[in-house]
């Protein structure tokens, strides 16, 4: 005479899963605690809560970073395109509308890998201001609270893009 009686199954009442062992206090799979006390069940919720503010948060500065490029995006075209109007700079112009292309590819792209396509549109970004400071140091100076922004916006997105859990 063995095992006359079924082991009783579990579920998870918060994602579902079948639970191993009707005696575990813990989800195996979301940890929640389905046969802890009230307050490990509270404080299970507590947790999920500051951990989708976090994660709404973090969305929400990656959104930034994102319309950042894409005002990139638009600022070097429109630079590129004063640049032909004054100098009649084709090299210049051909230059900005690729960097354009570029940011805009990175904004888009970031809705699938975030944290990569900022973090290339930040070093993308960074080049360029060096790269153009070698032939026009004073160009270091001009805008720089708007390079300050776009720097932090992009950095900001690329830090939150690395912690977001799910
Ligand atoms: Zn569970």
């Amino acid at each position: 005479m063995e095992n006359l009686i079924e082991p009783k199954k579990l579920t998870c009442s918060h994602c579902k899963n079948l639970i191993e062992s009707s005696e575990a206090i813990f989800c195996n799979h979301c940890g929640f605690p389905e046969n802890g006390t009230k307050e490990q069940k509270g404080k299970f919720y507590g947790q999920l809560a500051i951990k989708k503010n976090r994660n709404i948060d973090a969305k929400d500065k990656i959104k930034s970073a994102r319309n950042t490029l894409f005002i990139l995006a638009g600022i070097v075209a429109i630079f590129g395109l004063l640049a032909y109007s004054t100098h009649q700079d084709i090299l210049i112009l051909g230059i900005n509308f690729l960097l354009s292309l570029i940011y805009l590819t990175l904004a888009f792209w970031s809705e699938k890998k975030p944290m990569m396509a900022l973090l290339i549109g930040l070093l993308l970004y960074i080049t360029t201001i060096a790269i153009t400071a070698i032939f026009e140091p004073t160009t270091l100076i001009k805008g720089v609270i708007w390079k300050i922004l776009i720097v932090g916006y992009l950095g900001k997105g690329i830090y939150s893009a690395s912690s977001i859990k799910d």
